[in-house]
């Protein structure tokens, strides 16, 4: 399946919730979300009852939307999550967000999963010294991501803005340089938007 180019905000309205598709935007009072709850569509604003499975499939798409995650490598997600020890909704976020551009994202060089999914495509980033231009490598404990050129006007402004974000416990970062090391495993709670995963689970699992 393609990756979706339509209107971002459409895709918040759909899930009912803000996803932060769009960076700087979606603090502010431009948010579509802020002005308009209802789905979109003729019939979004009616009132209907959702089944089990269209609350399931929802939750699906909602992290799948939040991750900017296609569905063929969102259900591979969930076949890893599944066969791993332990529980596996949990498992499954933890994977997602040991992505290489999620770490991006949490670095706060990136206002949105996409432009972080971008800027790991452009080349910018190194994993333990090596290039890596692939946003769906996980990392894990012991790695380190860096910025790869600060030279560049963009990327300079972007490690600069890195000291307003907070940064997961599990990353330690290092703002002046563009740095961040892993220093653990993602805990359900270092998540800090809401998912209900069981849900997802529930879901693949039919
Ligand atoms: Fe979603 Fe951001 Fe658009 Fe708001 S501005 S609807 S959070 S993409």
């Amino acid at each position: 399946m393609a990756r979706y180019t339509g209107p971002s905000c459409k895709l918040c309205r759909r899930e009912g919730t803000k996803l932060y598709l769009k960076g700087e935007r979606c603090l502010s009072d431009k948010c579509a979300i802020n002005r308009r709850t209802s789905a979109p569509g003729q019939h979004g604003a009616a009132k209907k009852k959702m089944t089990e499975y269209g609350m399931q499939l929802r939750e699906k798409q909602k992290a799948k939307r939040y991750y900017g995650v296609l569905e063929k490598q969102f259900k591979n997600y969930y076949v890893k999550a599944d066969n791993q020890d332990g529980i596996a909704g949990e498992n499954l976020l933890r994977l997602l967000e040991r992505r290489l551009d999620n770490v991006v994202y949490r670095m706060g060089l990136a206002a949105s999963h996409k432009e972080a999914r971008q800027l790991v495509l452009h080349g910018h980033f190194t994993l333990n010294g090596h290039k890596a231009n692939i946003p769906s490598i996980l990392v894990k404990v012991g790695d380190v991501v860096a910025v790869k050129e600060t030279e560049s006007t963009k990327i300079k402004e972007l490690v600069e803005a890195m000291g307003d974000k907070i940064a997961p416990k599990w990353l330690e970062i290092d703002k002046n340089a563009g740095v961040a090391k892993v220093i653990a495993m993602p805990e359900r709670d270092d998540i800090d938007f809401e998912f209900n995963e069981q849900l997802i689970i529930e879901l693949y699992s039919k």
